[in-house]
């Protein structure tokens, strides 16, 4: 019998990008820390950005903080998987962390915006999971924003009036889930997450294992 205590390989698989997008204040940040906590096979791409840090923000944990000539210096020299304006200020994922990642097998997790994930969406069709995050009420939404205390309230005020149309996208989206309950919806997402790296073309080691097993019937 196998050794309990010895750590199972992951079964060789290619790897998954999987995008949070949500109105601001809906929970994604959240879900997604929660989920790298305890997921070792999935990476979080930093996205640069040129908006100001937020207290308790981190360089190079929440984003990488850049101003407007390095952000356009990164558009022009191509480092951009994708990038969008959001809320008057640029965001963009970096595209070698993505390559690096899904070079070592490991799934790579995105909380960027619509316009982000059709661009990646365009780029990189079904090696790319789409999940839309929606508040249980708007009522509740602002609610978030002010307990999270992270912005002013003029800044609220733009992320309410921005949410509708971040909302109207969610038919672009492959899973929708409402975030009522945020253990509920965390596992939903793991749910996905399961189910999605189980799919038969992303495991490049079955069609030898179904050869070695029906071979092996035949002794
Ligand atoms: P928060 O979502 O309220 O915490 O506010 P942020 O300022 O951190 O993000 C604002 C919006 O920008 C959110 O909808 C993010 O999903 C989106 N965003 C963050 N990074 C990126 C990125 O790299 N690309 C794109 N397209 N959107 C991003
Ligand atoms: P986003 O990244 O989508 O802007 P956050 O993850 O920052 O949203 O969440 C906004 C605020 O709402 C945070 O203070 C977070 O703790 C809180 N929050 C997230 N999900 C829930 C939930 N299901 N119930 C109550 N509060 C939540």
């Amino acid at each position: 019998m196998a050794d309990p205590t010895t750590p199972v390989p992951p079964r060789r698989r290619r790897g998954l990008l999987i995008v949070l997008s949500s109105p601001s204040g809906a929970g994604k940040s959240t879900i997604s820390r929660l989920l790298l906590d305890a997921d070792p096979h999935i990476t979080m791409s930093i996205s640069a950005t040129t908006r100001p840090m937020r207290p308790g923000e981190i360089e190079g944990r929440d984003y990488h903080f850049v101003d407007d000539a390095e952000f356009q210096r990164m558009i022009a020299d191509g480092e951009f998987a994708e990038w969008a304006p959001v809320f008057d200020h640029h965001y963009g994922s970096p595209q070698a962390p993505i390559k690096a990642a899904l070079k070592e097998g490991r799934d790579v997790l995105f909380d960027i915006d619509w316009q982000g994930t059709q661009q990646l969406h365009a780029a990189m069709g079904e090696d790319l999971v789409r999940v839309f995050i929606l508040p249980p009420s708007m009522a509740e939404l602002r609610q978030r924003l002010e307990m999270r205390g992270t912005d002013t309230e003029e800044v609220i005020e733009g992320r309410m009036r921005r949410a509708a149309g971040e909302i109207s996208h969610w038919a672009e989206y492959d899973y929708v889930l409402i975030n009522e309950d945020m253990g509920a919806c965390l596992s939903e997402v793991r749910s996905i997450l399961a189910a999605e790296r189980l799919k038969r073309w992303r495991q490049a080691g079955l069609v030898g294992f179904v050869r070695d097993l029906v071979a092996s019937s035949a002794q």
